[in-house]
C-alpha cells in the first residue's frame, strides 16, 4: 500500500515530537511515525525528571536557552500541563568555565550567581560542596515523559497524524521534493520481542529523521553524516532520608585528589515520587540500541553509590533505583540539525537535548521551509569535529 504526505517525521521522541508541533502549527500536512508505543523506555525521551541546565556559554546554546524557555511555557499554556518546574540548578567543582558561564548568562540577562560553601550548605544540606556554587535559580526540572506526550498531543490538536508501533524501515530520495518511506506496522513494545508487520511506503516532499540512538542505520545512504556513538546510561534514583529537605538541580565536576573513581562530571535532580537522580555522563557502554540489556554496570553502579555516600548526605546511598537510557553522542557533543536536499536531520543530542526540545524543533521546522541552521549544527561541521 503506498500513500503521500507533505511532510513524514520519523520518530516520536522528544525532538520528533517538537517538529511536528512546530510543523502542524505552520500547516504543514505532518505524518509522525514512531515505531514503539506511547510512553516507551527504549530511547532517551523517557522517565519523569530533566534537567533545564542553564550553565552554558556559548551564545548559540544561551540563546536557544531563553527561546526554549518562552516555548515550554507556550506548550505548558497549550496543553494546560505542568511540565518545567524551576527548582534553580547549584554547579560546583573544579571547572574553569564557571566565570564565563556567568558572564555569558548575566549579559543574556539570565540570573546567574556564585555563592559560598557555607552558603549553598545551609540551603541545600542534601548536598556537600567543596568549592564556590555557580547558581542559576531560573534552571529547573522538566518532567519527560509529560513533554513527550504534550508534544504530540498539541501536534494532533493542529491536525498532525501521529501513529505510534510504525517501524520505518527505508529512507530513499527519489528527487528534490520527493522521498519514499518504507515502513511496516509493528506491535513491538522492545527491540527484541517479536511482532507481525505489513509493509507500506508514504511518498513525502519532505522528511524529518529524528531517530535519535537509530538514525546511523536510517541515514545510511542518505546523507555523510558524523560519527554518532550510542551508549546505555545508568543514572539512578537515590532514597532521601527527609522528606521535608529542599533540593536543586546539581552538576559536579571533579577536581584532583580523591575523584580517582568518579568516571566523569555527575548531574542530578529531585524526582517527586522517585527521590534524587544521579547519573555519570556520556561514559555508559557503546551499544547496538536494538541490543541493549538495560541494566545496570556493575562498577560504574557502585561507583555512583560511593559517590552518593560521600557527596549527597541527604540521600540513603543502600537505596537505589537504577534507570536505563541512550545517550547519541556527537565527537564534539554539538548537536546535528541539518539538511540535506528534502530531508532534515535532527540528530546527536549528546545527553543534554531534552532542555533544548521545542527550540530544536522549531529549528527543524524552519529548514524543512530552507531556512538553515547555524554552522555549528551542520552536517559538515560535525564530521570535521570527527576528524
Ligand atoms: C539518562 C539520561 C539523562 C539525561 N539527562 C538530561 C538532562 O538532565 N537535561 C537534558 O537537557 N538532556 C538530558 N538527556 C538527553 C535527552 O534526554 C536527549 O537528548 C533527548 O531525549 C533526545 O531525544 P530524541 O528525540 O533525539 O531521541 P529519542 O527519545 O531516543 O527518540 C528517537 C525516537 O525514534 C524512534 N525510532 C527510531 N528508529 C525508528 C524507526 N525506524 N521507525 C520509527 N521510529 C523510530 C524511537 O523509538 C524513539 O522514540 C538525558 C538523556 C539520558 C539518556
Amino acid at each position: 500500500m503506498s500513500e503521500r504526505a507533505d511532510v513524514v517525521v520519523i520518530g516520536g521522541g522528544a525532538i520528533g515530537s517538537a517538529a511536528a508541533w512546530h510543523l502542524a502549527e505552520r500547516g504543514r500536512g505532518v505524518v509522525l511515525l514512531e515505531r514503539f508505543t506511547p510512553g516507551h523506555k527504549n530511547g532517551a525521551s523517557h522517565g519523569s525528571s530533566r534537567n533545564f541546565n542553564q550553565a552554558y556559554s556559548d551564545p548559540h546554546y544561551v540563546a536557544m536557552l531563553r527561546e526554549s524557555l518562552t516555548l515550554w511555557r507556550q506548550l505548558e499554556a497549550e496543553t494546560g500541563q505542568s511540565l518545567l518546574e524551576t527548582t534553580g540548578i547549584a554547579n560546583h567543582g573544579v571547572n574553569p568555565a564557571f566565570d564565563a558561564v556567568h558572564e555569558a548568562l548575566n549579559s543574556a540577562g539570565i540570573p546567574a550567581e556564585f555563592l559560598s560553601t557555607v552558603e549553598a550548605g545551609r540551603r541545600w544540606p542534601g548536598i556537600r560542596f567543596d568549592t564556590r556554587v555557580l547558581f542559576t535559580p531560573e534552571s529547573g526540572r522538566l518532567n519527560a515523559d509529560r513533554s513527550v506526550a504534550a508534544l504530540q498531543a498539541a501536534a494532533a490538536s493542529r491536525g498532525a497524524d501521529v501513529r505510534h508501533g510504525v517501524r520505518v524501515t527505508g529512507v530513499r530520495v527519489l528527487g528534490d521534493d520527493e522521498v519514499a518511506v518504507t515502513f511496516s506496522g509493528t506491535t513491538a513494545t522492545s527491540p527484541t520481542s517479536s511482532s507481525s508487520t505489513t509493509t507500506s511506503t508514504v511518498i513525502a516532499r519532505r522528511v524529518v529523521v529524528t531517530a535519535g540512538a537509530w538514525t546511523e542505520s536510517l541515514l545510511a545512504g542518505v546523507s555523510r553524516h558524523p560519527r554518532l556513538v550510542v551508549t546505555q546510561e545508568q543514572p539512578a534514583h537515590f532514597a532521601v532520608r527527609d522528606g521535608s529537605v529542599e533540593w536543586p538541580g546539581f552538576n559536579h565536576t571533579p577536581g584532583s585528589g580523591g575523584y580517582d573513581y568518579w568516571y566523569s562530571s555527575v548531574y542530578g535532580m529531585f524526582t517527586p515520587g522517585e527521590g534524587v537522580k544521579a547519573g555519570w555522563h556520556g561514559v555508559g557502554p557503546v551499544v547496538h540500541p536494538d541490543e541493549r540489556d538495560f541494566a545496570a554496570e556493575p562498577e560504574q553502579l557502585a561507583a555512583l553509590r560511593r559517590y552518593a555516600s560521600e557527596w549527597l548526605p541527604g540521600v540513603d546511598a543502600d537505596r537505589l533505583t537504577p534507570i536505563s537510557c541512550t545517550y547519541t553522542t556527537t565527537p564534539d557533543s554539538n548537536f546535528v540539525i541539518d539538511a540535506v536536499g528534502p530531508v532534515t536531520v535532527g540528530a546527536g543530542f549528546s545527553g543534554h537535548g531534552f532542555k533544548f526540545t521545542p527550540v530544536v524543533g522549531r529549528m527543524l521546522a524552519d529548514l524543512v521551509a530552507g531556512v538553515p541552521a547555524p554552522a555549528l549544527f551542520s552536517l559538515a561541521a560535525a564530521r570535521r569535529a570527527g576528524g
